[in-house]
């Protein structure tokens, strides 16, 4: 990957800035901030490129840290999933850090702002909160609670930690000006009353505080120094360093909130809301189904690390939102797997072709090169026999001059094999072609004499031996939504634009090298794509995905350009 080569991003010449002022480089320290409440997707992909690239760059600790304030949708099975997409990225996180390890340091704090005169309880309904909060345009009003003593916040605030009240009754506010332009800055709440358990506290807390008042503190207290978030956080920074300017010691480093823009990919929707939507709905079979664009789902589909990471570096970090086309992340995947992926014979629409002119009952071991782009790749041997499979499209009764594949009267090469030439067919009684005669030229095989020596015709084929063939289950995929961006329509939900037909399974023949396989191992199918073996894989039966298909359309379109 042309690390070296590619110009800096805009993130990056902040912490060159910095450093050319005078910043410490061995204070620089990234976090990627996950909130553990669904599975990572592509978008997150990059967030976590960024961070770990910085810390790979600077030589500077990264952290894995989970945001988890919100007990009533955060679950351990995606905290284990989270780190177990970061780690097959391929990065290492210096500590493993939770919101909820600072929950009694921030509530300590919290009780300091109120000390302060920083923050009150608001005893109000949050309609009547809402109410008063104003506009844009509008400044808003204060509340009756506003200007509780001292002495009566501590002992709400007390009486909230201990559970005394029900829901929805207080909360904890701080105190900064009703009539900020920034609505954010209206008195924002820090807590909430919840009686749910946590994951990792479980009963000890029923109050949780909120994203603003625990994201800059949490960067605080790991003394993170530069922390990157998405651009719907820019209006949060005067809140993110109001808070700070509350508590920070100045002998110790205070953390700087930047913003890039959400990384959006066509064709796809990248919010774990609406990804858990889909799998709640059963539009697909789970979040690591291969048509999620979660970095589970893309890791099941064959998707390589260091295609996401290249794709990741290649897109870069951008200050304005837009659209990524998905096929400039198959480019990616395509270009990897074009260097790693064995080349393997497959058929997924058989039509069957006899060689009358071959004896029956011999087989013949041809020799099939691995990867014609690596010698080192080797090569494997292929059984040729009287009965094969080509693919249906493959053939034609009549063809004009441009149709380099089998035709009446015409001749093809079988990859590794031998010229045949198509000599009559037959069909059922709906007309379908059902079986094409052939006869073999023996003295044209591949492989056995020189290039020169060898008669050369337009088309080659792919093919299996029928009585070699193994079989297995083939999924086919297709966009997961019809339009580029399903939720960007104002008066259509993105549900509406759901594929019908993102899914097609075929039985597939495959020639029998294919038969040890392992689940997760990549190949070639040649003029089919690349695809893998899945994990519904067993040992009565194979399944593997199409990862992608071969077609280069975004190459052509570079060329173009
Ligand atoms: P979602 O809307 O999918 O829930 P989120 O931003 O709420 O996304 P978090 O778990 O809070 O999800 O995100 C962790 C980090 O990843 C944050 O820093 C966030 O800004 C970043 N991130 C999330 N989505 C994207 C995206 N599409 N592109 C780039 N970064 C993203
Ligand atoms: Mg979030």
């Amino acid at each position: 990957m042309g690390e070296e080569e590619r110009s800096l991003n805009f993130i990056e010449h902040i912490v060159e800035d910095d450093l050319a002022n005078g910043y410490d480089k061995s204070h620089l320290r990234f976090r990627f901030p996950p909130e553990p409440n669904g599975y990572l997707h592509i978008g997150h992909a990059s967030s976590i490129c960024l961070n770990f690239g910085l810390g790979l760059r600077y030589n500077a600790p990264v952290n894995l840290r989970f945001d988890d304030t919100n007990p009533a949708k955060e679950e351990k099975e995606y905290v284990d999933a989270i780190k177990k997409d970061v780690a097959w990225l391929g990065y290492e996180w210096e500590t493993e850090c939770y919101a909820s390890d600072y929950f009694q340091q921030l509530y300590d704090w919290a009780v300091e702002l109120i000390k302060s005169g920083k923050a009150y309880v608001d005893s109000q309904s949050s309609e009547e909160m809402a109410e008063q909060k104003g506009s844009p345009t509008e400044p808003g009003k204060e509340g009756p609670f506003r200007n509780r003593s001292v002495e009566e916040n501590l002992e709400l605030f007390e009486g909230m930690r201990n559970g005394e009240f029900e829901e929805g009754t207080h909360v904890l506010r701080a105190k900064i000006d009703m009539a900020s332009p920034n609505m954010l800055m209206r008195d924002p709440i820090m807590y909430r009353i919840l009686h749910r358990p946590h994951h990792r506290t479980n009963t000890d807390w029923c109050i949780y505080p909120m994203y603003d008042w625990t994201h800059g503190e949490s960067d605080y207290i790991e003394q993170v120094s530069h922390s990157l978030c998405t651009l719907e956080f820019l209006p949060h920074r005067e809140l993110y360093n109001w808070f700070l300017d509350q508590l920070v010691d100045s002998r110790k480093l205070r953390p700087k909130q930047r913003e890039f823009a959400r990384r959006n990919l066509s064709h796809t929707v990248v919010s774990k809301r609406k990804l858990l939507q889909l799998v709640e709905n059963g539009i697909v079979d789970s979040w690591d189904d291969p048509r999620m664009p979660t970095i589970s789902g893309l890791r099941r589909r064959g998707y390589t690390p260091e295609s996401i990471r290249s794709f990741a570096d290649t897109i870069g970090i951008a200050k304005r939102e837009n659209i990524v086309d998905v096929s400039l992340l198959e480019f990616h995947v395509r270009e990897h797997l074009n260097r790693i992926a064995p080349r393997v014979m497959a058929v997924l629409n058989p039509l069957k072709l006899v060689i009358t002119n071959y004896e029956e009952g011999k087989e013949e071991w041809l020799e099939a090169e691995n990867n014609p782009g690596d010698e080192s790749a080797g090569s494997r041997e292929v059984p040729f026999s009287r009965e094969l499979y080509i693919e249906h499209e493959d053939f034609r009764e009549e063809a004009n001059r441009k149709f380099f594949r089998l035709k009446l009267g015409g001749e093809v090469r079988l990859k590794n094999g031998y010229i045949i030439k198509a000599e009559s067919c037959t069909k059922d009684e709906k007309g379908n072609v059902v079986e094409v005669q052939c006869t073999y030229d023996p003295k044209s095989r591949s492989g056995s004499g020189t290039e020169e020596s060898l008669r050369k015709v337009k088309g080659t084929l792919h093919w299996v031996s029928i009585p070699h063939a193994i079989s297995a289950e083939v999924r086919l995929y297709d966009r997961l939504f019809t339009d580029a961006s399903p939720d960007t329509h104002k008066d259509k939900d993105f549900m509406d634009f759901v594929n019908p037909d993102s899914l097609t399974k075929v039985t597939g023949y495959l020639e029998p090298s294919l038969k040890d396989v392992e689940i997760g191992d990549l190949f070639q199918f040649q003029r089919l794509g690349y695809f893998n073996v899945d994990s519904d894989s067993t040992a009565e039966k194979l399944v593997f995905n199409r990862t992608v298909t071969l077609r280069d359309t975004w190459a052509k379109l570079e060329q173009k350009s």
